[in-house]
């Protein structure tokens, strides 16, 4: 069970797991409600959201907690990535707000990177916690149609697209995601 109601992040997770021949639904699929993420880290709200949904489903669970986070604007919206967006979920106007916050700052400096927080819980089991991140720098306006969320004003650095522009094959190699799964199989299953 993927603990996630964000379909972008389903569908990376599932292009994770796929070659493992896991079979995987989310709890968002299954209408599960969303447990409140009250935790001040990726690594808190990711626990909470995997142990809520093995808890109900009786199932192992796999939750991404993620974000943003804007040297310049001291790390945030960081664990506030998807508040920022709003009720309507509006990327764009959470790229815009970061824009707006990095005039009103004078920031010259553009490093940003993004946070994955996975937690593997299964009932009766300790929950696991792997973390990744890619670094990078923001661009605007933002570029390219792919991707999800704040994607198309993430630069990773030693590319010249945003992730929002690169094939999702490239993006699913070297994002923060990738790095923090990549860890996750590292434990489950030794040295590849
Ligand atoms: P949460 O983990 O559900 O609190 O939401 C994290 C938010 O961070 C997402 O809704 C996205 O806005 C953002 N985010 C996390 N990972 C990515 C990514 O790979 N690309 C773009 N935005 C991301």
């Amino acid at each position: 069970m993927i603990a996630s109601h964000n379909p972008g992040k389903v569908i990376e997770i599932k292009a994770l797991v796929n070659p493992f021949g896991i079979v995987v639904i989310s709890s968002g699929e299954l209408g599960l409600v969303e447990p409140e993420e009250t935790g001040s880290t990726f690594a808190e709200n990711a626990r909470i959201k995997a142990e809520a949904a093995a808890m109900v489903a009786d199932e192992p669970a796999l939750s991404d907690d993620s974000g943003l986070c804007v040297a310049a604007l001291d790390g945030a919206p960081g664990v506030f990535s998807a508040r920022w967006a709003g009720p309507n979920r509006d990327f764009r106007a959470a790229m815009a707000r970061i824009e707006a916050e990095l005039k009103r700052n004078g920031a010259q400096d553009a490093r940003a990177w993004f946070v994955c927080s996975l937690a593997l819980a299964a009932p009766g089991q300790q929950t696991e916690i792997f973390e990744g991140r890619a670094f990078g720098t923001l661009i605007f306006p933002p570029r390219g149609t792919r991707g999800f969320g704040y994607d198309p004003i993430f630069v990773p650095e030693n590319y010249r697209q945003t992730f929002g522009e690169m094939d999702p094959g490239l993006k699913h190699s070297i994002s923060h995601r990738a790095k923090a799964f990549a860890k996750l199989v590292q434990s489950a299953f030794g040295a590849p």
